[in-house]
């Protein structure tokens, strides 16, 4: 059954160059980078805190900038948010697992070591979602909380407007180019540009307890295969864009947490065991994401992409360098929307590689200066951008581009 929503009359609430939806790590670098460039920006998120999973969720470890092979091939924003994760902490802490940048990766390190030892760090998530908030704002990112995206306006092949609901009710704001970075390409689907959703998550919920006065970081997951289907598996799996599965896993892995709790407390009688921090956002790894104007696949490692406009390394093992296309950002639909983070366009095959932290942020930086260039000088219509000038716009920031690096062995 359905009903007709009556048609009614939307403020509009602001215009900027540049919208960001979704404020996780691939928005935040969106904005960073697009303000950086001197784009006016306004950042979207549904919750009251920046950082998406890698806070909200409590997924605290930023997997590494390196191949495994001791060469980094991720720099820019991933490499300054990587060091900002952790510019707080003194020392390494085992229990909550806590860890600041190997010292063979800071600069002058041993690169010998570089060969055995990955480039990452783990944090702490109450920390870093301060220290976000705090660099996002004095970039001068306009910044509204507890704003959902759920609606837009399009005309002549562009998302003129982003439809929000807040306390403040129903507001449209418009923008010359939008950035999806909602995890969910959202705003891919609200814009009609073709999308493909996993059922394939599963229960999971990472979070911290008291042990006998010390902090503990549990890392709660069911097995996770990025391609495995539902025939014959005995755990429940679930999709990232229905609300009814997506508040089963959130209880679901919720109920994993209380009887973690429950083991421990009874394999530790005189130990005070509480839990003190749980995740407050859907842990979903692959929901729905853009099937772009070009879609990354697994058979794409070592190949070089005239459009690079980042690398990624595989957090699963040594050796694999992804060279990520512009056109896995670009929607076909829509001239001036782009994705970042986990919603870009790859394959089951490689998505599980392109969905971690470092490669949203490089994804979220490519975006985001590339959506401020197209604001500038080509009214936002982002078909008419000169990728070799966004590829030196992006090195010149310190993004890594080598061709050498990709195609090495
Ligand atoms: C259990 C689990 C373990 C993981 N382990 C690791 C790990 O060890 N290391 C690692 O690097 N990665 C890990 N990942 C993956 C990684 O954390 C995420 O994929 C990555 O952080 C995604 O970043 P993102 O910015 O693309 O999306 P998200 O972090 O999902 O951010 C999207 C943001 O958009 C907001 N949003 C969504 N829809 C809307 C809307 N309509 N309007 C406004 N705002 C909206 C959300 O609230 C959220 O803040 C793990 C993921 C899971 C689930």
């Amino acid at each position: 059954m359905y009903i007709e929503e009556p048609a009614r009359r939307v403020r509009v609430c602001g215009n900027y160059d540049v919208v960001v939806a979704g404020g996780g790590i691939a928005g935040i670098a969106a904005a960073i980078a697009a303000a950086r460039g001197g784009a006016s920006v306004c950042l979207l998120e549904k919750e009251s805190a920046l950082g998406g999973l890698a806070t909200l969720g409590v997924v605290t470890v930023w997997l590494p900038l390196c191949d495994g092979r001791g060469h980094q091939v991720i720099g820019g924003l991933g490499e300054e948010l990587l060091r900002l994760s952790v510019a707080d902490l003194r020392e390494d802490r085992t229990g909550s697992r806590w860890s600041r940048v190997p010292d063979c990766w800071l600069p002058g390190g041993d690169k010998e070591e570089r060969q055995h030892k990955r480039y990452i760090a783990s944090f702490n998530p109450t920390a870093y979602l301060l220290a976000l908030e705090r660099l996002l704002a004095e970039t001068g990112v306009a910044l509204l909380y507890d704003t959902r995206v759920c609606s837009v306006r399009r005309e002549d092949s562009r998302v003129t407007h982003l439809v929000v609901e807040n306390k403040g009710g129903r507001a449209a704001i418009g923008c010359s180019v939008v950035v999806d970075a909602t995890g969910d390409a959202d705003v891919c689907h609200l814009a009609r540009e073709a999308t493909e959703s996993l059922d394939t998550n599963v229960l999971a919920g990472w979070f911290y307890a008291l042990q006998g006065g010390d902090l503990h970081l549990q890392m709660l997951t069911h097995a996770f295969s990025p391609v495995a289907g539902r025939e014959g598996a005995e755990q429940p799996f679930f999709r990232g864009d229905d609300g009814d599965q997506v508040t089963r896993q959130i209880m679901g892995s919720r109920e994993l947490i209380r009887q973690r709790l429950d083991r421990l407390r009874e394999q530790r009688p005189h130990e005070d065991v509480q839990p003190v921090l749980v995740p407050t956002i859907a842990c979903l790894r692959m929901t729905r994401r853009l099937v772009g104007a070009t879609t990354l696949q697994g058979s794409h490692v070592h190949a070089w992409a005239d459009d690079a406009i980042g690398l990624s390394g595989d957090w699963r093992k040594p050796g694999p360098v992804y060279a990520i296309p512009w056109g896995t950002l670009c929607g076909v639909h829509n001239r001036n929307l782009l994705a970042a983070g986990r919603c870009i366009s790859a394959d089951a095959s490689v998505w599980d590689v392109t969905r971690v932290i470092p490669p949203c942020a490089v994804t979220g930086e490519a975006a985001g200066t590339g959506a401020a260039m197209a604001a500038r000088t080509t009214s936002g219509d982002l078909r008419q951008l000169p990728v070799s000038a966004l590829q030196h716009r992006l090195e010149a920031q310190g993004v890594l581009l080598d061709r050498a690096l990709v195609e090495a062995p």
